[in-house]
């Protein structure tokens, strides 16, 4: 089988980096085009690229030239997007116009009511929602855009997925500690986080809210009707390298016992594990049972994928309380992206023309 080739928009920054060591090996698509800033362009992308990763940059990606990101020079049709959120706002409904099938990462566009917000494991008849693009902005040339939601309400939603299923959700209410990774580079100020917590991210609660609720939404005959449920986030930046934690505390329309509770989490799977995709996690939540873990510091870079669940137990004002941890730029940014497009190319949304 010959690969899908796919330009990178964003290629240079954190999220662009991951993407670029998830697609060295990847069995279905072949990086060919790489684009970032003006600061970028021309560059060799080892010159242009900070690199911010434990895992070396791939070295048949090092040579190659960063391009401008212009829709009419980028050779791909599927186009994997992390761009700075100003610039997606201009850049990937450009693309979209142009004919490109763009996968994003951004928040430029998520709440667009045509545009799924893609959590495959959670919502994936979402993606239906491509039928709705064909007469608009982006798909008058058959192009299209598809998103991924914000590193913290990806973890939240996974969690939260099989416990709306089976009992319900009603309330939902979520504390995050997230780490520095998250806000790209070169991110917070050193002065500023070194030991220190900043109880502020920008539009981040709001985020969480909004966007968990399209996600557990209902895709209709008009769109997607937001779920029910009431969320609550307060969202604070740690001094954590990579890994986002959440303390979450839910109450269920339906009332369950807690090994019930377990059991729907650690049995959850969705469509990417029946169907085995490349980048899918074997089992999308883990539940971990020492009692001072999920941390960062040990379980971040082991988790990959899967999301880890800690700390299940009873909640005296809602009904159950848990922590999770998921990270954010692999589960969260460009993992999610990755697996968005494998989905789309399972279901035939995505062909290299
Ligand atoms: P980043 O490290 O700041 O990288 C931003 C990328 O956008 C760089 O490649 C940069 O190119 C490019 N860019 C900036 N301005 C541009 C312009 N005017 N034209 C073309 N390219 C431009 O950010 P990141 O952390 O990778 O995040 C990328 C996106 O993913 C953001 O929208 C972010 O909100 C989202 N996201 C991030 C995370 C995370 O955990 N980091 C998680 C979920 C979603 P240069 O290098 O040339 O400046």
């Amino acid at each position: 089988m010959s690969k899908i080739p796919v330009g990178i928009l964003g290629a240079t920054g954190i999220v662009g980096q991951r993407l670029l060591t998830l697609l060295d090996q990847h069995p279905w698509f072949e990086p060919v085009w790489l684009a970032a800033s003006e600061r970028s362009e021309g560059k060799s992308y080892a010159v242009a690229a900070r690199w911010r990763l434990a895992q070396p940059l791939p070295a048949r990606f090092a040579g190659m030239q960063v391009q401008a990101p212009e829709p009419e020079n980028c050779p791909a049709r599927v186009v994997l997007a992390a761009l700075d959120s100003t610039a997606a706002a201009r850049l990937e409904p450009a693309f979209a116009a142009a004919g490109h099938m763009v996968i994003s990462n951004s928040s430029a566009l998520r709440m667009h009511p045509d545009v799924p917000l893609l959590v495959p494991e959670v919502n994936p008849e979402h993606l239906q929602l491509l039928e709705r693009q064909r007469a608009g902005e982006f798909g008058r040339k058959g192009g299209g855009v598809v998103t991924n939601p914000n590193c913290s309400t990806i973890g939240l939603v996974l969690a939260l997925a099989p416990l709306a299923r089976s009992f319900g959700l009603q309330r939902v209410q979520v504390t995050t500690l997230q780490a520095i990774s998250g806000a790209g580079y070169p991110g917070v100020a050193a002065l500023d986080i070194v030991g220190n917590v900043i109880p502020y991210i920008a539009q981040e609660e709001e985020k969480m809210e909004s966007e968990t609720r399209k996600i557990l939404g209902r895709l209709t005959a008009t769109g997607i009707e937001d779920a029910g449920t009431r969320v609550s986030a307060q969202c604070n930046r740690v001094a954590v390298e990579d890994g986002h934690m959440e303390s979450v505390s839910v109450e269920l329309e339906h009332k369950a016992g807690l090994d019930e509770v377990r059991a729907a989490m650690a049995s959850f799977r969705g469509r990417p594990q029946e169907l085995a995709l490349p980048t899918a996690p074997a089992q999308p939540l883990i539940i971990v049972e020492a009692a001072d873990r999920p941390q960062p510091r040990f379980d971040a870079e082991r988790a990959g994928m899967s999301v880890l669940v800690g700390r299940l137990r009873a909640c005296p004002v809602f009904d159950y309380k848990f922590t999770l941890l998921s990270h954010n730029t692999l589960r969260g940014a460009a993992g999610a992206a990755l697996l968005n497009a494998e989905w789309m190319r399972a279901e035939k949304r995505l062909s290299a023309e």
